[in-house]
């Protein structure tokens, strides 16, 4: 898609100075209005994959978070640097320490290396998210290939006393660091108590963390790299900690995962890298996505429920189906999946789509596409709803409003070329690729034709008016034959490859 470089420019300046995002910040449980550490730009990292298997399809409603926040913060006119980690090292089964390494059990089930997993997976995340047009992050960094990093950043919070060894591993000492938890309104009466798992016996703390293996229960572990605590490998928080520090700087605007990742991996992550860089808050804004369920119960590798996107794609539905389904609902809502409410979402998908087609004159059509979009050229009949979008986005990324702004403006704004822009404007947040629908359609109609078929259609309202509804059949039936439908409705009649 064509559009002129200057102008864009334009948007961005315009957009800057219209758009206030308020996000519901889980560091304060409340919405905060969002004001980045420097003027027009955005330094965000999200949590990515640990890839051990296939992303399931509650995996990727976290993504599709962080696509709308970085497409709606793009759209506003920043500049947004987004950072994902590639998780192939150090993440156990159970986030505190405890069970199996996911890699190395994934790679041995498989009869693979480590690598050749993580490879595979890797592929298999972004073939997913591609299909879902989810933008790629400016930065994909994988743990294995920041080991020195991560040394570093131990090594500085060593130096600032919050480490101790025991049993081989280094750990931290969250007793060291005051305000740990605060992120997930842990109680100092829950920390001393312990009661989250079975304690490894090593901890002084039930709730101190790993930040370097050497001996452990782990000896197959079939990465290792030399330390200055031994031969071993990362625990699975320091990575994001070192990664992100090393592309967004030692504090930056935001941070998103899915809710689970609050009371372990974003406290923990917080309380090493405060620790190291003695600089709170380490990120001004966290953004956590609420879980989708089956059945009342958390998608999840291990509890059976586990869906891939191919799985859907094998029933018959399109990823933008399951985006759409996913739009549906607030991000901080849980989310009900089943087969038949997607099947309902693909539905409305289409109808969206047939709504434009029909709405819209290939003029229409044709004019949208050589216009700027976001100039901010407003007419009356269809700047309340990109204004309501615009809103809704605004109040915390509120998806399913921003959709009803989109299906008001179809149903009730009068078409123009200037409307379609507008429906194309909201789509570069949504992303349901709705410009490729709706050109994709007209293939095969050069622009004489449907300029023909545009005089006709004028010819034959003469027509009718003058009551000569066989002189208007006529048209009709001459553009049928030529496989053109035209449809009468309210607004005009307009026409489509039939
Ligand atoms: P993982 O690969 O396990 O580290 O998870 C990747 C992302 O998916 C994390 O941000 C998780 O919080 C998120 N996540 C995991 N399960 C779900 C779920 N059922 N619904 C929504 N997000 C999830
Ligand atoms: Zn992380």
């Amino acid at each position: 898609m064509y559009r002129k470089p200057h102008l864009d420019l334009l948007c961005c300046f315009l957009y800057s100075y219209h758009m206030t995002f308020n996000f519901y910040n889980t560091l304060g449980r409340e919405k905060q209005v969002f004001k980045p550490l420097r003027e027009g730009k955005v330094s965000f990292y999200g949590c990515g994959p640990t890839v051990y298997n296939y992303a399931h399809i509650g995996n990727l409603r976290a993504y599709v978070l962080h696509d709308i926040l970085v497409r709606s913060l793009r759209r506003a006119g920043y500049d947004v640097n987004h950072v994902m980690n590639i998780t192939d090292v150090g993440h156990l089964s159970d986030d505190a320490d405890d069970g199996d390494d996911k890699m190395v059990k994934s790679a041995s089930e498989r009869g693979k290396t480590v690598l050749e997993i993580a490879d595979f997976y890797t592929k298999a995340f972004f073939n997913d998210t591609d299909r879902m047009n989810i933008t790629r992050p400016n930065v994909v960094c994988k743990a294995t290939e920041h080991i020195g990093e991560m040394i570093a950043l131990i090594e500085r919070i060593e130096k600032n006393g919050f480490t101790y060894s025991s049993g081989g591993n280094l750990y931290f000492d969250i007793s060291k660091f005051p305000s740990y938890g605060e992120l997930a309104l842990l109680q100092l009466d829950e920390l001393k108590a312990g009661a989250r798992i079975e304690q490894d016996e090593n901890k002084r703390n039930a709730f101190d963390f790993v930040l370097w293996f050497t001996k452990s229960k782990f000896e197959n572990q079939a990465l290792v790299w030399d330390s200055p605590w031994g031969r071993g490998y990362p625990g699975w928080h320091i990575e994001c900690s070192a990664m992100s520090m090393k592309y967004l700087g030692e504090n930056f605007d935001i941070h998103a995962g899915g809710i689970d990742h609050i009371p372990i991996h974003h406290t923990n992550e917080i309380a090493q890298s405060e620790a190291a860089t003695g600089k709170k808050p380490w990120v001004s804004y966290w953004l956590h996505n609420e879980f989708l369920v089956i059945n009342k119960s958390k998608v999840s590798k291990s509890k059976g429920n586990f869906l891939t996107l191919q799985a859907l794609i094998d029933e018959g539905h399109d990823p933008l189906d399951y985006r759409y389904f996913l739009l549906g609902g607030h991000y901080r809502s849980q989310i009900q999946f089943s087969m038949e409410s997607l099947k309902g979402a693909g539905n409305a998908r289409k109808s969206l789509i047939d709504k434009i087609k029909s709405k819209f004159s290939q003029a229409d059509i044709a004019e949208a596409g050589r216009l700027e979009i976001g100039t901010g050229i407003r007419s009356a009949e269809y700047t309340s709803y990109i204004e309501g979008f615009d809103k809704a986005i605004e109040d915390d990324l509120n998806t399913p409003r921003a959709l009803a702004e989109l299906w008001g403006l179809l149903k009730d704004a009068p078409a123009s070329p200037e409307a379609l822009a507008a429906v194309y404007d909201m789509d570069r947040v949504l992303g349901l690729k709705l410009e490729e629908a709706v050109t994709k359609s007209a293939d095969g109609v050069n622009e004489k034709f449907a300029r023909e078929i545009e005089e006709l259609i004028a010819k034959r309202a003469e027509a009718k008016k003058a009551k000569d509804f066989a002189a208007a059949d006529n048209i009709r039936q001459t553009l049928k034959d030529r496989g053109i439908i035209l449809e009468d409705n309210p607004a005009g009649t307009t026409w489509k490859l039939g």
